[in-house]
């Protein structure tokens, strides 16, 4: 399919002039390779309308306009990619004054969204070297080496070099249709290889987050990495505790969100990153037999429903990273004499409360989450109208699968998922059997012993709301 490009690839005698002078392989370059229409498979018919229409405005105001990052990487690879990022020389007021549907956001990296229907595009000034001072626009680093800001303009060329990996240092020019390739990122390409741009431990340090990007580049694209950029990992797995939660939920959906959930998943752990992310997931997996499992399902589960492209929910993979630590508590609870369904509120509340140290979960997906593990205490209860209750509460479905994966995982005894599968397929005259057969054997109540009830029990007419 890339005849072209492979030959180009296979062309004799051509070598990079590196920055780093490195021999091993390849490094950064000081002036790009320019890799012609004729020599690439980059095509504009994989570009959106509006990515074009971005780059010829900017084109045609005297700006330069290139794609860059994830889209000429994933053309490269022959995958559609899945957004498109722009880089110029134009400043994010320039860009704003040139489209109408546009809008400057961001602090610490501000960047110019232009927006079509559903469709956004992220349009980034060339970032220059953080130590240069290039008038208003500042960046800022902590002592550590965190990179607080990062708003000081620059030329294509220092923009290349800021960018995390090779293969996402490849740019698309929209004058000639030609790829520049500024850090021997074609070359990392074809060899399948992922490597940071520059000192890696550096690169870290400035944004841990891209420890993050890596792991989720290597599992996409299924990639081996430099050795150079795998070695740093495990050490500096904690800084990533300095990064704010809001920006870790989203790297969280990235991570999980994109396919390879379960390939994530277990690099995550491999290099200390999970448990930075989810602290007390980390720590019941090494307590309770089935919460790794549980996890792997519910990650299993999600990358099927991408690939079946059925909608997902960061509620539910919420809900099954936190579950096994807020089973924990709840017992601990209990055990002081707490009953049941007061030590489930009071559990998930602490779980919530600590997760959000790490991860900020906001209320759109909290509040679904712990409906379904509420949902978790009234799926065993079936006699009279409850089965039919808990059958017409809007989570219902997300709780139902959750109870299947619990039962999967080995958390309860299987049963209870069961019925509520012939329960949901039943005709109403199965409903009723099915209901009658509960009421008289009342299974899989989690697994516990049933303790005599103290309260009456309210008339089910009026017991709307949750018991
Ligand atoms: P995808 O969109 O497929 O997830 P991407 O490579 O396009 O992958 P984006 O998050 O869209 O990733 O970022 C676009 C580009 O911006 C990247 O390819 C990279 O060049 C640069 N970039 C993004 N985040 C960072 C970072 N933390 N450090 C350095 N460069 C970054
Ligand atoms: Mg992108």
């Amino acid at each position: 399919m890339f005849k072209g490009f492979t030959r180009f690839l296979q062309r004799p005698g051509e070598r990079l002039k590196t920055l780093l002078g490195s021999q091993e392989g390849p490094g950064e370059s000081a002036s790009p390779r320019i890799i012609a229409r004729e020599d690439h498979p980059v095509s504009r018919k994989l570009f959106s309308d509006a990515a074009l229409k971005v780059l010829y405005r900017l084109h045609n105001a005297g700006f330069d306009a290139y794609l860059v990052g994830g889209c000429i990487r994933d053309s490269l690879l022959g995958r559609v990619p899945k957004d498109f990022d722009v880089a110029t020389d134009a400043t994010p007021e320039q860009i704003r004054d040139l489209f109408r549907n546009s809008r400057i956001i961001g602090r610490r990296f501000r960047i110019v969204h232009v927006r079509f229907g559903r469709e956004v595009i992220e349009v980034t000034t060339f970032r220059g070297r953080p130590g240069d001072d290039h008038g208003e626009h500042i960046a800022h680093q902590s002592e550590q080496g965190l990179l607080l800001r990062d708003n000081v303009w620059g030329s294509i060329g220092e923009d290349a070099l800021r960018r995390d990996f090779t293969v996402n240092a490849l740019y698309y020019n929209i004058a000639d249709f030609s790829i520049h390739d500024w850090a021997n990122g074609v070359h990392d390409i074809e060899s399948r290889t992922l490597r940071l741009i520059g000192d890696p431990e550096t690169r870290y340090r400035e944004d841990p987050v891209r420890m993050l990007r890596a792991i989720r580049f290597a599992a996409k694209l299924d990639f081996r990495f430099d050795p150079k950029t795998e070695a740093p990992l495990r050490d500096m797995a904690p800084l990533l505790l300095q990064i704010p939660p809001a920006r870790l939920f989203d790297e969280a959906l990235k991570l999980f969100l994109a396919g390879h959930a379960v390939d994530t998943f277990h690099a995550l752990r491999e290099y200390g990153l999970f448990a930075m992310l989810f602290p007390e997931a980390d720590e019941a997996m090494a307590q309770l037999p089935w919460a790794e499992p549980l996890i792997e399902q519910a990650l299993a589960n999600t990358d099927a429903r991408i690939r079946e492209e059925r909608p997902v929910t960061p509620a539910f993979l919420f809900a099954a990273m936190l579950w096994p630590g807020v089973t924990q508590r709840m017992a601990a609870l209990q055990n002081e004499g707490m009953p049941a369904i007061p030590a489930l509120q009071a559990a998930s509340q602490q779980a919530v409360t600590r997760q959000l140290q790490h991860i900020s979960i906001p209320k759109r997906f909290s509040l679904p989450m712990r409906d379904i593990w509420d949902l978790q205490q009234r799926l065993p209860k079936r006699r009279g109208a409850r089965a039919l209750q808990t059958r017409d509460h809007p989570r219902f479905r997300a709780a139902y699968d959750f109870l299947l994966l619990r039962e999967q995982a080995g958390e309860i005894e299987p049963g209870l998922g069961q019925w509520w599968t012939a329960f949901q397929q039943a005709d109403e005259h199965e409903q009723h059997r099915l209901l009658a057969k509960a009421g008289s054997e009342a299974p899989g109540n989690s697994g516990r012993k049933r303790r005599p009830r103290k309260r009456n029990r309210r008339p089910s007419s009026t017991s709307g709301q949750r018991d």
